[in-house]
Order: structure tokens, then C-alpha cells, then sequence
């Protein structure tokens, strides 16, 4: 069992945060940008490197007179992270190592119709055939990250929805999962992960941000100075269900004229299926596992000149919008992010569409243009950001990599 270590928040913790943002850093760099006394940091690098979570990897540039000063980094080897996307039709899992690296990731098809054990069962195999693919041993995994749709309750690991079947509400996702893995599973909404994966990977001028999460639905998140705002119990920012100004169409939350009803990847499907020549046209088939399959078909028509076809992105992008304006207004925003992999392909118009109504609505374009930028990684932001909130947060145990059993590997 893993013993309480240097989670998130502690000052080991800290250290390992900036050592994963920095790749190297001396021991005075970090009392500087910690602001701990340098016996405290020196005290706790000496626990580190015991741990096996610090490597010191010789000198750095002088600076100034004395000695070089010697770099530390983290022992990328040391541990390993997992990050699990899932929603009706869309799976993304990714590898990460202890200094948040990549080393393996794998796009699949999405739950479907397939209840919560199916689909449990399913993510289980892919992640150990994965594991074993990149030489990773299963005891060298600190915990994997599932990442999918709200609201949730994550300290129980269950979702509060029935969406997008009965059986999902309540299912005890995370314990069937951490069972099946042997490692354990921590769950976390997709915008909210992709917020985290894009802070990582996107290389934002800015600390403080909006993110919309387009998948099977539409999400949100904010980050303040770096921390994602959370609210009571990190259902916050479920932009997809602010209902919108002119709009009628009943949702599943049970209101109506929600930003995800009339705009999200189904409400463009259907709109398209209102018309049977254009459906036939565009190869749109309306099954509900496949809606993302049918957007795309949409998307790659727009990208072929299909004026039918942008029209009904349009109409989606218009509405997302002023959802955004709505996001922006609410929280003193002046970026935007667009992550989830309905924007891989359609990304493009929906960017100019929402900057076009920031511009034009949200009340601090009089101070600065508000910035709306495609994710760096739309598709695999969310198992990203699941990986490395796992990297984060996750009590570690202080045994020293050298510790692991002969053969595990
Ligand atoms: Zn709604």
C-alpha cells in the first residue's frame, strides 16, 4: 500500500511540481520560487533523492562567484501515471512517466452502448495491453486518472448521471476500476482535466484561462492563477447547461435552450438529419455511438467547401459563443481554450466564430481583445490532464525505485 508522502499541496510535493514544470532546477532556485529556508529545501531534496524521486545530475551554470551550483532533476523512471478518457464515443489513454512525459497513448472507440462493466472491463485490458507494450511494470504505477463526463462525486467515484445510460448512475466506477488495474483510480471531470493537460502541454501565455470541452457533450473549466476553480465539489463551470437566450431545446439536465442541446455535436447531427438529402450527401447516420463519426463527416465537408455544411457548424459555433461570452463575463477571462476532440477537426471555424463574439459581447473587450486558442493537444488534452492530477495528487510511496520485486518487470 502506498504510504502518505509528498501529495499535492506539501512541500515535497511543491518541489516535485516545479522539478516536472522546469526539468532542472539547483537547490537555490527552488528556495527562491518556494520561498522555504535553504535548509528546509536542502532537508527535503536529501528525502527525495533517499526516495529515489530526485536524481542530481551534476553542475549548472555558474552564477556569479562560488560553486556551480548542482541541478536537480526528477527520476523519470521512478513512477508512472495513466490517464483514461472515456464517453459514449470517444476513448483516449496515455503513459505518463514521473516527470510527465508521454512514453505511450492509444485512441479507441468509445463506451457505445455498453454498460459500465463492459466498459470497465474493456478499459482495464486496453490499459494493461498498453502497460505492457511500453515495458511499464504495473507496480511502478502510482494510479490512473479517469477522466469523463459530469457532474460526478469524486470522492466516490460515481457519476451523478444517468447519462448516457441508467446503469452509469451510481455504478461504482473507480473502485470496479482500481480493482481490475490493481493500482488506484482517481476521477476527474474532462473539462477540468483538459484544463489540466493544456496548462502542461499548451504552453499558455497566461496562468488564469477559460477551456470549453467539446466531446459527446460540452464542458467547462476555469484556472486561476494556475488552479483550476473547483467549486463546492468540483462540479463548477458546466457551461454546456447555461441556458441561452433565444434557445428551446430540452436537455437532458432537464432544462431548456442549454448551450449543449442546441449546439453540441447531437444537436448538429440532428440538424443536419432534418434534412434527408443533405444527410444522405454528407453520409450522416444519426446512431447516437457514433455522433462524433457524423460531426466529423460535417466538419470534413465544411473543409471541402460544402456551404450547407458550415451553415449548420455556424449555427453550432454562434451558440458555443455566447456561451463563451458567458464564461468570459463571469469570470474576468481574456482567453479562451477549445479542447475535446469535436475540435480536432472542426476546431478552425469554431475559433473565428467564438472570437468574433467575444469580441463583439463580452464586457472586457474594452480593456484587452479576448485570445481564443485551439488546444495544443484537442484530442488527448483531458488523458492528459488525468495522468498528470494522478502525478500530482497522489500519496507516493518512499520506497526507492531499486526496491521494486526481481521479475517485476
Ligand atoms: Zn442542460
Amino acid at each position: 500500500m502506498p504510504q502518505p508522502g509528498p501529495g499535492r499541496g506539501t512541500t515535497a510535493g511543491r518541489m516535485l511540481d516545479l522539478l516536472r514544470a522546469n526539468g532542472t532546477l539547483s537547490r537555490v532556485e527552488l528556495a527562491e520560487r518556494t520561498g522555504l529556508t535553504p535548509a528546509t529545501v536542502t532537508h527535503t531534496v536529501r528525502r527525495l533523492i533517499g526516495a529515489g524521486l530526485v536524481d542530481e545530475i551534476g553542475p549548472g551554470r555558474r552564477r556569479g562567484r562560488g560553486q556551480p551550483r548542482r541541478l536537480l532533476e526528477l527520476n523519470a523512471d521512478a513512477w508512472y501515471a495513466v490517464g483514461i478518457q472515456v464517453d459514449r464515443t470517444t476513448t483516449t489513454i496515455v503513459v505518463l512517466d514521473f516527470a510527465g512525459e508521454r512514453i505511450a497513448g492509444v485512441g479507441l472507440r468509445g463506451s457505445g452502448s455498453g454498460g459500465p462493466e463492459a466498459t470497465v472491463a474493456a478499459l482495464a485490458e486496453h490499459v494493461s495491453e498498453l502497460l505492457r507494450g511500453s515495458g511499464v511494470p504495473v507496480e511502478r504505477v502510482l494510479g490512473a486518472g479517469l477522466v469523463t463526463h459530469g457532474p460526478q462525486d469524486r470522492e466516490r467515484g460515481v457519476l451523478l448521471t444517468a447519462q448516457p445510460a441508467p446503469e452509469w448512475l451510481e455504478f461504482p466506477l473507480t473502485d470496479a476500476l482500481a480493482e481490475r488495474l490493481g493500482v488506484p483510480v482517481l476521477l476527474e471531470n474532462d473539462a477540468t482535466a483538459a484544463a489540466f493537460g493544456e496548462q502542461w502541454a499548451g504552453a499558455l501565455p497566461t496562468d488564469t484561462f477559460g477551456l470549453v470541452y467539446m466531446a459527446s457533450g460540452v464542458g467547462g473549466a476555469v484556472v486561476v492563477d494556475g488552479e483550476n476553480y473547483r467549486g463546492r465539489a468540483s462540479n463548477a463551470v458546466e457551461i454546456g447547461h447555461v441556458a441561452l437566450n433565444g434557445g428551446n431545446a430540452s436537455c437532458v439536465c432537464g432544462n431548456r435552450g442549454c448551450a449543449q442541446a442546441e449546439a453540441g455535436p447531437h444537436a448538429v447531427v440532428e440538424r443536419a438529419l432534418a434534412d434527408d438529402g443533405l444527410a444522405a450527401r454528407l453520409g450522416v447516420r444519426g446512431t447516437p455511438d457514433h455522433t462524433l463519426g457524423d460531426f466529423e463527416r460535417i466538419a470534413k465537408a465544411w473543409r471541402s467547401g460544402d456551404a450547407d455544411a458550415e451553415a449548420i457548424l455556424e449555427c453550432s459555433a454562434r451558440w458555443i459563443g455566447r456561451a463563451a461570452v458567458t464564461l468570459v463575463n463571469l469570470f474576468d477571462l481574456d482567453t479562451v481554450v477549445l479542447a475535446g476532440p469535436a475540435f480536432a477537426t472542426a476546431g478552425e471555424l469554431y475559433r473565428a466564430r467564438i472570437a468574433a463574439e467575444l469580441e463583439e459581447r463580452a464586457l472586457s473587450r474594452a480593456l484587452s481583445r479576448p485570445q481564443v486558442r485551439l488546444s495544443a493537444s484537442t484530442e488527448t488534452a483531458a488523458a492528459l490532464g488525468g495522468a498528470l492530477h494522478v502525478l500530482r495528487a497522489m500519496p507516493i510511496d518512499p520506497e526507492p525505485p531499486a526496491a521494486t520485486p526481481e521479475g517485476a518487470q
